[in-house]
């Protein structure tokens, strides 16, 4: 039998090198100062993907953590935050601004393109008095990409704070924190990296320092509070004792990709050929514009369900693919980043995909994975 594929937007495959670093014997990572170097050194590591020269660190929790990390260091009661929504998360953004005592104010817009730039220019004419806004590079539920470089911009020339979920673009698509200045970009190692989940990587801007340490009142939480890291370095003190081996495996996972000089031109190929292959069969695709280089959601046609077909796809071909989140019914997801992004493994889930919906009576124009491999340039 073939091996499991988990070809889900993440959790992501991981590569066995970076898997087997979770086998690693552990140290104690608050006595053995060596570790203190390691840390260091995937931060670094991690710097160098993002393009940036400010501090990363490397938290304790999956993803959400950086979003909640964010909102609790630099929110003060009754501050203005612009949550910028056309996802899903980008939504889900102004439920911690809220919890933090912060005064959201949704920018919302349609789920199903990138974000209108003229038309948020034209709301920060008139409504600028926000301390930072959050936004999405890449809304994974709905597979768009946000032009985050020229929203960050335009927010930066108001003054305003830039809080960015870059949680399934770090390691897919390209970041450049500190060209597009972004005060914290925060991501996760469970999606293009393709390390275990349970890591959030965070980058803080000095401004974003500057407010998080300069504060009239004290920051709630602990795990959420960012200035518990100031300089852990030099003071080799780590606030919790870290974990270890997925802190290993995550400098591995980096590393590879690293490594490789068509990273991110490897996922605009094989993304831009599955949009062909669903198109050209006749199948429709839910974003309209702005396509993500890491995740493709489309529809089903009308009367097909998309549990049967994920389960079909999984217990008789062994090929996980995702459904999405939120209102939105009858989509599909398919997640090429990271160690998915391989065509030899686009091509199975695409081929079995396609006999899936045959066995359910759905007629395709062509064949996926036929269509698949013609439009690989
Ligand atoms: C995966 C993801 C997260 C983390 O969410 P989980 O549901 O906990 O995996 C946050 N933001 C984005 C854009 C994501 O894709």
């Amino acid at each position: 039998m073939r091996e499991k594929m988990i070809m889900t937007p993440g959790p992501t495959a991981i590569n066995e090198e970076v898997r087997k670093e979770m086998a690693n014997p552990i140290t104690n990572p608050d006595l053995d100062l060596r570790f203190f170097d390691f840390y260091k050194e995937t931060s670094e590591s991690l710097a160098r993907l993002l393009h940036t020269k400010n501090e990363v660190l490397i938290l304790s929790g999956e993803g959400i953590l950086g979003l909640e990390a964010a909102c609790a260091s630099l929110i003060e009661p009754g501050d203005k935050v612009l949550c910028i929504d056309n996802g899903f998360f980008g939504r889900g953004f102004g439920n911690f601004v809220d919890m933090y005592g912060g005064e959201c104010e949704y920018f919302s817009s349609d789920y199903r393109k990138p974000v209108d730039i003229l038309k948020l220019e034209k709301h920060l004419k008139n409504n600028n008095n926000y301390k930072f806004a959050t936004f999405v590079h890449c809304e994974t539920p709905s597979g768009i990409l946000n032009p985050v470089g020229e929203i960050s911009k335009l927010l930066k020339s108001y003054n305003i704070l830039t809080v960015v979920d870059m949680v399934s673009s770090i390691g897919g698509e390209d970041v450049f924190i500190d060209d597009w200045k972004i005060d914290i970009a925060l991501g996760g190692s469970q999606k293009c990296l393709s390390a275990p989940p349970g890591l959030t990587i965070l980058s803080v801007s000095e401004d974003a320092w500057g407010k998080i340490l300069n504060r009239e009142n004290k920051i709630i939480g602990y795990y959420s509070n960012l200035s518990i890291w100031k300089n852990w370095y030099n003071k080799k003190k780590f606030p919790y004792t870290q974990p270890i081996n997925d802190i290993k495996a995550l400098n591995k996972s980096v590393k590879i990709a690293l490594a490789d000089d068509k990273l991110i031109e490897k996922h605009k190929r094989i993304a831009k050929a599955v949009r062909k292959s669903i198109i050209n069969c006749g199948l429709e695709l839910y974003p309209i514009k702005g396509y993500s280089n890491t995740v493709t959601a489309f529809k089903l046609p009308k009367g097909i369900n998309e549990t049967k077909i994920r389960k079909h796809l999984y217990n008789k071909y062994h090929i996980m693919i995702a459904n999405s989140l939120g209102d939105l019914k009858d989509v599909l997801r398919i997640g090429h980043m990271g160690e998915n992004c391989c065509e030899e493994k686009v091509y199975l889930t695409l081929k079995y995909l396609d006999k899936t919906l045959k066995e359910h009576s759905v007629n395709l124009k062509d064949k996926l994975h036929i269509q698949f491999e013609k439009n690989l340039d």
